[in-house]
């Protein structure tokens, strides 16, 4: 008879209770993301896969003076300088490889030219190593393009809140 009796507590009480919490989660907000289709926005101070900068009229900001190289902690830098068609001094060769890399921005930190930059693109998982070695020309954003007016203000940030302090 006991048992007869808990079956019937169950059926009436807690079954709809249990359904209620069911409910209540169907109409919440839900926490996670459909992921790759929506992509979460990183943090303004994340510091992903580098890319580097031009001037407005398509020239390349690197002179090739090596300082980022100099600063990098992971020997992840190499380059080797070339002078362009009007004697100015550019990266014939600029290379980091990623997989040394530990995207602490000291390279941003130290270029005189606001050359290199970290981006937010952490998309770049790959099965050849060799394919994190990345060149200037895969580096290099497009020219013309459309600016993101993002990329500086996230700069600003991590020199404010960032990697700043621990180069001291
Ligand atoms: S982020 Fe750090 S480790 Fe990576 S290339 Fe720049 S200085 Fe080197
Ligand atoms: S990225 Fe900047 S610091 Fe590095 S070589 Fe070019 S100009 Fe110099």
């Amino acid at each position: 008879m006991n048992e007869v009796l808990k079956a019937v507590v169950n059926s009436v009480i807690k079954t709809p209770k249990g359904l209620l919490v069911t409910l209540k989660h169907l109409i919440k907000k839900p926490v996670t993301l459909d992921y790759p289709k929506r992509k979460k926005p990183m943090a303004p101070r994340y510091r992903g896969k580098h890319y580097l900068e031009r001037y407005d009229d398509g020239s390349e900001r690197c002179v090739c003076c090596g300082l980022c190289a100099a600063a990098c902690p992971a020997d992840a830098i190499y380059m080797e300088p070339e002078e362009n068609e009007k004697g100015e001094r550019r990266a014939r060769v600029y290379e980091i490889n990623l997989l040394r890399c530990i995207f602490c921005g000291f390279c941003e930190e130290a270029c005189p030219e606001e050359a290199i930059f970290l981006g937010q693109e952490y998309e770049f998982s790959d099965y050849d190593r060799n394919s994190f070695i990345y060149t200037r020309e895969q580096m290099l954003v497009p020219h013309p393009r459309k600016d993101n007016p993002f990329k500086r203000m996230f700069r600003r940030v991590r020199k404010v809140y960032g990697v700043s302090d621990r180069i001291k």
